[in-house]
């Protein structure tokens, strides 16, 4: 079986989930990589903060999501999961990363600031952290190089389990996002290296329209 058989295999253990839980989770475990206990702890997370807020996963821009992970630490793929429950992608510039070291995250709507924090149970964590799996990580072997033994009953329990026996979620809240430029939709070229460049992120230079790189100055 190869890697991409195979996780779509392990994603059917999502389909106890309901609403097309499974291709979010195939998707999420295509992009992540490799199985591991924090990846599918997020994407818990992340679908019941929008199940908490009557929200769909988020196709466009209007919701944003707060992770509190963090770097340097060995369970930071727990914001992958996050990302792709949620929706709120790096890319989108949805998912804000706090660097507190703990597995929880806020999801926030942009319409109303209705936002809630979802948090993973100690004794979750506790768990995951004295796992078969972990004690390979430690002694260090990659995440993909792990037997699969060691994880993938794990893995499935994580994405299975009902909601109350893993998290816990505060009481809804509301968020005052802060208020953010309005995004150009207009690109041009550097007048010195030639390359097109997002019009709001120009710089002159002796006359010329430049880009960051080209203009010396400091982002
Ligand atoms: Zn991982
Ligand atoms: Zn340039």
């Amino acid at each position: 079986m190869d890697r991409f058989e195979y996780f779509k295999d392990i994603a059917e253990s999502a389909k106890v989930l309901g609403d097309g839980w499974d291709k979010i989770l195939e998707a999420a475990l295509i992009m992540h990589g490799h199985l591991c206990g924090a990846m599918p702890l997020g994407f818990r997370v992340g679908r019941l903060a929008l199940k908490v807020l009557g929200a769909e996963r988020e196709p466009n821009m209007s919701k944003v999501v707060f992770v509190e992970t963090g770097v340097f630490h060995a369970a930071g793929c727990f914001a992958d999961g996050v990302q792709f429950a949620t929706g709120c992608t790096y890319g989108k510039d949805l998912i804000k990363k706090l660097d507190y070291g703990k597995w929880a995250a806020t999801l926030a709507l942009k319409k109303d600031g209705k936002a809630v924090r979802v948090s993973v149970k100690p004794e979750v964590v506790e768990a995951m952290f004295s796992s078969k799996f972990m004690s390979e990580r430690k002694r260090g072997i990659p995440p993909a190089e792990v037997k699969p033994e060691f994880i993938l009953e794990g893995f499935k329990k994580t994405i299975s389990r009902p909601d109350e026996e893993i998290l816990e979620v505060s009481k809804i809240f509301t968020y005052n996002f802060p208020p953010t430029p309005k995004p150009s939709f207009s690109a041009v070229r550097c007048e010195i290296c030639g390359e097109m460049v997002a019009e709001n992120k120009l710089r002159i230079k002796e006359g010329k329209k430049v880009c960051l790189p080209c203009s010396g100055y400091e982002v």
